[in-house]
């Protein structure tokens, strides 16, 4: 798709006046990239790095209708969560899987089981189907045999997704450019140029990698920028609103952490949901949620102390596997463009997206991955107000383009085959055919197929090294050390199909190696907190409280159910009046 000389061509070609003009290359603005396209507009897209390599690529990897959201009782969100999850499963098959759920209920927690209940009933309401079961204690260990046993009530198991966020990134591109749509990588959106009136109509565009510039024009402008979008809204003159929270997880080897499905429990420490769930053949545990103040032109990275919440975590839930710092593969941190108000507690702002206008800029951001379809929807019907011709929007178009899923081809597995068929799309065909005989096998201890990397060196628009192996394949998560070990043979197949020299290869090498020491590895051990200390200090705090003021006995479950049948039959109620209306329309 993008091969030879492809980024000079697009930038050749910039003069046009464009219907739209996205800022942004993350989930968001390859989403409305996508629906532009499929209106038939004239749209550009601009990343001033990689595809993905802003929050897309860093996420918890989850489709989901987000429990929490029913916490706040906000109904109606998570509603269209689940709808765009069940949509995306049946999409994005090999992209989009089921991820099944364990939800531990433990004596010290101070949600009980029949707020989970009532929660899981409404979850299960909204995406009319119902997935969810209670198991005892014993029941519950055989799903989970390394979970702690002491203070045990028992569980609930649900149904969610999961995906590869980078590659959902690349293939809703793909298929926008594939439908008319441009998007260019490692072009800075520098200023903002307004018109006459005042209205913002144009940018101009820095290409990084060649340092040139271009004053490009555009109908609509949209700042698709996530956590970056205060800084071309301060060039109209607005204050900052968006709190970026950063997130960070932990990478362990899942012969050494194995899970079968996801796990989650409230965080000893302070009762926050934790999550430890496996992906890729690896076990993640995450996430953390605080003010992230460092400069958001620098790759993010889990700070000593986040290493040491997530280490309590596991070490109090997970005590018999004796996991240590020496078992982490690697970490990654991501920034969650939240939309600030004020909250002390960053858990407890609104997960929201806003679409904003502000002389002619359109802002869109927040919100997050499961709904990106929705968020361009929402994006779009802003738009119409500057561009009235647009045909109207059909949201019951599929998420994801129909592929082929007819037979694997020799040799590949039926699962290695639908797994290149969620990633690559229609692409996957010519993925297979591109290989050499020895490709069509998996790179060890990972899914991933050494012929991805040829066919992402030599047409999925890699400028990088990192771009290849941290966003169009994630060997550098999957893999110790980003996979260094691997790379003399990563190198045989990329470099040549790639075009780049020996000294280009070394210099990406060496900078890629140390990208991976500075924002994937532990931070040095010494600044790392001890959890041990931690853990213990907490166990006296509540073993303290408990003297002073005993538990109080469970006299509230009657309220909680009450409260929860309630919320489920408002759902019910809910669900049917949305229904209604939609075949009103
Ligand atoms: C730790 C964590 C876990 C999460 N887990 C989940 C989950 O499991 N499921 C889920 O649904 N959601 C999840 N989310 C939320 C989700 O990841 C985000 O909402 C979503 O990725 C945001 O996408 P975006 O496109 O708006 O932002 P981004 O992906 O950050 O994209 C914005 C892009 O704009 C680019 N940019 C900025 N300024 C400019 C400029 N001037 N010119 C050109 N380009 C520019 C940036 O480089 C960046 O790539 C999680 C978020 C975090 C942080």
């Amino acid at each position: 798709m993008w091969m030879g000389n492809w980024r000079e061509q697009i930038w050749q070609n910039l003069s046009q006046e464009w219907d739209l003009l996205i800022v942004g290359g993350g989930i968001t603005g390859a989403g409305i990239l996508r629906e532009a396209t499929r209106l038939g507009l004239r749209a550009l897209l601009v990343e001033q790095r990689d595809f993905a390599w802003g929050t897309s690529s860093r996420s918890s990897k989850l489709v989901h209708g987000g429990l929490r959201y029913l916490k706040e009782g906000r109904l109606g969100l998570t509603f269209s969560s689940v709808q765009e999850r069940e949509s995306l499963l049946a999409d994005g098959p090999g992209l989009i899987d089921p991820l099944g759920f364990l939800l531990a209920s433990y004596e010290e927690d101070k949600i009980g089981r029949f707020v989970y209940q009532a929660g899981l009933t409404v979850y299960d309401l909204l995406a009319l189907h119902w997935g969810h079961r209670y198991y005892d204690p014993l029941d519950f260990k055989m799903l989970a045999p390394h979970l702690k046993d002491k203070g045990l009530r028992g569980g609930f198991r649900y149904g969610d997704a999961q995906t590869d966020d980078a590659r959902l990134v690349l293939r809703v591109i793909q298929e926008a450019v594939a439908a008319g749509g441009v998007a260019l990588n490692y072009v800075c959106a520098e200023t903002v140029l307004r018109d006459e009136n005042g209205r913002v109509h144009g940018l101009t565009l820095h290409d990084r990698e060649n340092n040139q510039r271009a004053d490009v024009f555009a109908r609509v402008v949209i700042n698709a920028t996530g956590a970056w979008a205060d800084r071309l809204r301060a060039q109209v003159g607005q204050e900052k609103r968006i709190r970026p929270l950063r997130g960070s997880h932990l990478i362990f080897p899942s012969w050494r952490f194995p899970v079968a499905q996801a796990v989650s429990f409230l965080h000893p420490l302070d009762q926050r949901p934790v999550m430890i769930f496996p992906w890729e053949g690896i076990t993640l545990v995450g996430t953390t949620d605080l003010d992230h103040n460092e400069e958001l032109d620098q790759e993010p990275r889990i700070s000593p102390a986040e290493v040491a919440y997530l280490m309590a975590a596991v070490q109090h839930y997970f005590p018999t596997l004796g996991l240590t710092l020496d078992d982490i593969i690697s970490t990654f941190a991501g920034t969650r463009p939240v939309i600030g108000s004020g909250k002390e507690d960053p858990s407890e702002e609104s997960r929201d997206h806003v679409v904003w206008e502000e002389a002619g800029l359109l802002t869109v951001t927040g919100g997050k991955l499961t709904t990106f379809r929705l968020i361009a929807l929402d994006a779009l019907r802003a738009v119409r107000a500057h561009l009235p011709e647009m045909p109207a929007i059909d949201d019951t178009q599929p998420v994801l383009n129909p592929v082929d899923m007819s037979a694997a081809p020799a040799p590949l597995t039926p699962e290695a085959w639908r797994r290149l068929l969620g990633r690559y799309g229609n692409q996957a065909p010519a993925l297979v055919a591109a290989a050499a005989p020895d490709e069509l096998g998996p790179i060890p201890g990972t899914p991933t197929l050494w012929a991805e990397l040829r066919w992402a060196a030599r047409s999925e628009g890699v400028v990088h090294l990192d771009d290849l192996l941290l966003r169009r394949v994630r060997l550098g998560l999957l893999l110790p050390k980003g996979g260094a070990l691997l790379l003399p043979r990563i190198r045989q197949i990329c470099q040549p199909e790639l075009g780049w020299s020996d000294e280009k290869w070394d210099a990406e090498k060496t900078a890629y190696l140390a990208l991976i020491q500075q924002a994937y590895s532990l931070p040095p051990r010494a600044d790392i907190p001890d959890w041990h200390t931690m853990l213990a200090q907490k166990r006296a705090e509540v073993e303290r409280e408990t003297a002073v003021s005993p538990p109080a006995p469970t006299t509230n479950r009657k309220r909680v159910t009450a409260v929860g049948l309630t919320l489920a039959a408002a759902a019910v109620v809910y669900l049917l009046w949305r229904r209604s209306e939609s075949r009103n329309l």
